[in-house]
């Protein structure tokens, strides 16, 4: 992270209210509500973001009409910003909108996005009980392959969203978002199978619904994948 992005950073964290920061594994804990909590000196509450909703609503609108990188100038309609609950155990994590999320500014709604909606509902959830989101959130031209400076720039929002939620899992989506979370250059055929701590959720990668299209025979490993998803957010402690 370079100065200007940490200055952002910190900008960003001071207006939700957040003075410091803590290696305490407490502090991730779900539903305490002192994430966004100011300590003073009478140790009272402040009223700004202690719920998720609220935190991810002030994460959507920092980042507002965004200009910070050449995205913004490349053709995009709007941003994409997440959809889902704010509280979700469950987190998707793809790689950018594409034509279909562009118009309608949601992640996940052509038809790489039906066949997500179906993995969801084969585990017995829907997609309001989950929360899907991209590590870049305005589309690429031609739908290419995102540059280094894009996801230098956007990848701090998904950690943000990440940090609020606060998954008990993740499952990348694709070789995209599993390299650019695990910090890996290892395929994605090497990747998927096996399961890493990240950010305090378990993460699971597996193909891209977009791959599974293409490639219905891998809808086997992926089914292997939400198995084992379902079974760490059954386990108290995934
Ligand atoms: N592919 C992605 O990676 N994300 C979307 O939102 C849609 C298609």
């Amino acid at each position: 992270m370079d100065r200007e992005q940490l200055a952002e950073h910190l900008r960003f964290a001071a207006e939700l209210g957040v003075d410091g920061v803590s290696r305490d594994p407490a502090w991730r804990n779900k539903g305490d509500g002192s994430h966004f909590q100011t300590p003073d000196s009478s140790s009272k509450p402040v009223p700004f973001f202690r719920e998720p909703a609220e935190a991810l609503a002030g994460v959507k609108t920092f980042i507002g009409e965004c200009t910070r990188c050449k995205l913004s100038g490349l053709g995009r309609t709007q941003v994409v910003f997440g959809v889902g609950n704010p509280s979700a155990d469950l987190m998707f994590v793809g790689e950018a909108p594409g034509a279909d999320e562009d118009v309608q500014g949601v992640p996940f709604v052509g038809r790489a996005g039906q066949l997500l909606t179906k993995i969801i509902e084969a585990i017995g959830l829907r997609r309001e009980d989950v929360y899907i989101a991209n590590v870049i959130k305005c589309r690429p031209p031609q739908n290419r392959n995102p540059e280094p400076d894009e996801i230098e720039t956007c990848e701090p929002f998904l950690f943000q969203q990440i940090d609020v939620i606060k998954p008990k899992v993740i499952v990348t989506l694709g070789k995209f978002a599993a390299q650019c979370l695990l910090r890996s250059e290892e395929p994605i055929s090497r990747l998927r199978g096996r399961l890493f701590d990240y950010r305090g959720a378990k993460l699971i990668p597996t193909f891209h619904p977009a791959y599974l299209l293409r490639n219905p025979a891998s809808k086997r490993e992926v089914w292997e994948d939400m198995k084992l998803v379902k079974k760490l957010l059954m386990s108290p402690e995934p």
